[in-house]
């Protein structure tokens, strides 16, 4: 039987790390896997990263700085971080964890975010995942971004606040424009049950593509009473703009 498969069906993703799994091959080149048991290390490290982001929002930029939009209308997160580019072969790894329920890439996916961390997690008093709608909960079994955040909060041992905001729209947010993306945002989170005092928060996602969730989840997080709040998503999308210019 496939090693995955049996992975999945033991329900390893919620224990510890990848290390003490068998080693294989490299999913790329098909060398021997180093620690992360499905990449080698040539081609873990060759995993695309924006070489400048926008200190914001993690927009990738041709230099390093602040881009125009998060200097004229800064959103309400404080600073934003991408581990890696949204591009082959994460977007494919990422899309078959979420829509063909693979866990056992999550849990890859997981620890490759570990090896490439925001700079700031010395300060992090606590994560806070991205809510799924209880539909879209129940349709797809597990929310990506809660997993991904139970994983880092194990691993740097910090607290996960699953419940500190609601999800209300079950919208498919790929098949609306950026614009509708904002508007359908601010009506779709709430907060939850949970009060702070001026925590140092960090909002976990698997990808950003416009901010605008993560500026409706950090302006939630802000009123309920937290300090600061940052982001932090395995991959990020270029912005159209940068697309057209790089
Ligand atoms: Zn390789
Ligand atoms: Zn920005």
């Amino acid at each position: 039987m496939d090693l995955n498969k049996v992975l999945a069906l033991t329900g390893l993703f919620h224990q510890g790390s990848l290390s003490h799994l068998l080693s294989g091959t490299c999913e790329l080149c098909l060398e021997s896997a180093d620690l992360s048991g499905f990449l080698c290390t040539p081609c873990r490290t060759a995993l695309a990263a924006s070489e400048h982001a926008c200190s914001q929002c993690a927009e990738p930029l041709a230099h390093p700085g602040r881009c125009a939009r998060c200097q004229q209308q800064p959103p309400a997160f404080d600073y934003a971080y991408s581990s890696y580019l949204y591009q082959p072969p994460l977007s494919d790894w990422l899309l078959h964890a979420k829509d063909q329920g693979q866990l056992q890439w999550l849990k890859r996916l997981a620890w490759l975010m570990q090896h490439r961390p925001v700079t700031t997690l010395d300060a992090v008093d606590g994560l806070v995942p991205v809510p799924s709608s209880a539909r879209r909960l129940l349709y797809r079994g597990f929310n990506p971004a809660q997993l991904l955040a139970a994983s880092l909060a194990r691993h740097w041992h910090l607290p996960l606040h699953s419940k500190a905001i609601m999800k209300h729209s079950s919208e498919d947010q790929r098949k609306l424009s950026a614009t509708q993306r904002r508007r359908n945002q601010n009506h779709s989170f709430s907060a939850g049950q949970q009060l702070f005092r001026g925590e140092h928060l960090l909002i976990i996602d698997d990808v950003i593509t416009t901010g605008a969730t993560a500026n409706a989840v950090a302006r939630l997080l802000k009123q309920q009473g937290a300090g600061i709040v940052g982001v932090w998503s395995m991959c990020r999308t270029p912005a159209k703009s940068t697309q057209h210019t790089s």
